[in-house]
C-alpha cells in the first residue's frame, strides 16, 4: 500500500501512521528516500486502507496493494454477476429493471408488470415505503403496497425489486423482496446497510445525490463485509448546478466503477432526467458507458400517480429502449437478459 502524506505532517501524526503500521503488522519505508510517500509491506487486510485514510497526516492511500477492499476487480480477478429471477447483472448480462415509482393501484401494477415483461424487463420496481424530502409528500402505500407487490409477482411470476427504508422493516419487506432496494437518501443509512448485509437476498444500492464514488464503494464494503456479496450498484445522477435535468447522470462514474469494481453497475436513467423525453438518450449512454443494465419507471397513465409522474415513460417508450439496449449491448459482445417466454401462469 502507498500513502501520500499531506505537507509538513507533525512528528505527531507521523508517530500516530507508524503505530497504526505496527499494529495492522506492517513494514514502512520511505520509496526513494520520498517524505511524502509512504510504501507499506504487510499481509494486510481488506479494512486496513479506510483505516489509514482516516489519519491525520495521510492525504490519500494511492495503491491498496495487499489490503484490498472486497468491491475490487483486483481483489475478485473477474466481474461477478448477480441473478435475481430471471435477471442476471453483470459479467456480460444486461438485464432491464422496469415499473412504476410506487405502488399503486393494484391492477395497473399487474398491467405495467405484462406490458415490461413483454417488452424485455426481467425484474419489476415498484416502492412500498417511499423516500420523500418532504414528510407531507406520499410516502408510499406501505404494508398494503407490499401485499399488491406479491400478489402481483405471484400473479405474473415476474421477480421484484422494492425499497426498504429502515433496518426494522428488513424482514417484512425481505419476506417480499427478490432484491431490496437502497434509495439514494439511504446510501449512508450503515444500519441499514449492515441489515440487509445479513441477509441473502441481493441488494441494489443506489448512489446517494451527493456522494462521491469512494462513498459509494465504501457504503458497498458495509454490506459485503457482513457477507452479502449479491450486490448491484446504481448511477443515478447526482446534484449538478443545472436544473434542466433532475440530475446530472455521472456516466464517467459508471465506466470508472466497472474498472475497479467487479460489482456489477446499473443505470436509472428516470431519476437522473426528471423529464420522460430524456429518459431513452440517458438510458442509452448508461449502456455505451458499460452499464449492466438499466432501472426505469415506466406508467401507462402518468397523470394518475402520486410520485414521480413527470418521469415516467409510456409501455412503447419502454419497449423502444429495449429495443435500443439490444443493438447497443451487441457492439460489446454483450447480452440482454431476455424475459422467460411463458412465466405468466395466469395469462
Ligand atoms: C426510486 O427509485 O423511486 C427512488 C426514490 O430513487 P432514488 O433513491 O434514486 O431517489
Ligand atoms: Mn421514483
Amino acid at each position: 500500500m502507498l500513502l501520500r502524506l499531506q505537507r509538513n505532517v507533525p512528528q505527531s501524526a507521523l508517530d500516530s501512521i507508524f503505530l497504526l503500521c505496527k499494529e495492522l503488522g506492517y513494514r514502512a519505508r520511505h520509496p526513494g528516500g520520498r517524505a511524502d510517500l509512504l510504501e507499506l509491506f504487510g499481509p494486510g487486510s481488506p479494512g486496513d486502507r479506510s483505516r489509514f485514510e482516516d489519519l491525520s497526516g495521510v492525504a490519500q492511500v494511492l495503491d491498496p496493494g495487499e489490503a484490498r477492499e472486497l468491491h475490487e476487480l483486483a481483489a475478485r480477478g473477474a466481474p461477478s454477476q448477480v441473478r435475481v429471477g430471471d435477471a442476471a447483472f453483470g459479467a456480460g448480462a444486461v438485464s432491464l429493471v422496469a415499473g412504476p415509482c410506487a405502488i399503486e393501484d393494484e391492477e395497473r401494477l399487474v398491467e405495467i408488470a405484462r406490458g415490461v415483461r413483454a417488452a424485455g424487463a426481467t425484474l419489476l420496481r415498484g416502492g412500498a415505503f417511499k423516500p420523500r424530502t418532504s414528510p407531507y409528500s406520499f410516502r408510499g402505500s406501505g404494508q398494503r403496497g407490499l401485499e399488491s407487490l406479491a400478489r402481483v409477482k405471484a400473479e405474473t411470476g415476474l421477480a421484484v425489486v422494492t425499497e426498504v427504508l429502515d433496518p426494522r422493516d428488513v424482514e417484512a419487506v425481505g419476506a417480499v423482496a427478490d432484491m431490496f432496494q437502497i434509495g439514494a437518501r439511504s446510501m449512508s443509512n450503515f444500519a441499514l446497510l449492515s441489515e440487509v448485509g445479513r441477509t441473502r437476498t441481493p441488494v441494489l444500492l443506489k448512489r446517494g445525490f451527493g456522494a462521491r464514488v469512494r462513498e459509494l464503494l465504501l457504503a458497498a464494503e458495509y454490506v459485503l463485509a457482513e457477507g452479502n456479496d449479491a450486490l448491484v450498484l446504481c448511477e443515478r445522477g447526482v446534484r449538478g448546478f443545472d436544473s434542466v435535468t433532475r440530475n446530472l447522470l455521472d456516466v464517467g462514474a459508471v465506466a470508472y466503477l466497472k474498472r475497479v469494481s467487479h460489482l456489477p453497475v446499473i443505470v436509472d436513467p428516470s431519476h437522473a432526467a426528471g423529464r420522460a423525453d430524456l429518459v431513452r438518450p440517458l438510458a442509452r449512454a448508461g449502456i455505451a458507458a458499460g452499464a449492466d443494465g438499466l432501472m426505469i419507471e415506466v406508467h401507462p397513465a402518468p397523470a394518475e400517480v402520486h410520485s414521480d409522474g413527470q418521469q415516467a415513460v409510456s409501455l412503447e417508450a419502454f419497449a423502444e429502449i429495449a429495443r435500443d439496449v439490444r443493438r447497443l449491448v451487441e457492439i460489446d459482445g454483450r447480452r440482454l437478459v431476455q424475459p422467460e417466454l411463458q412465466p405468466d401462469v395466469s395469462a
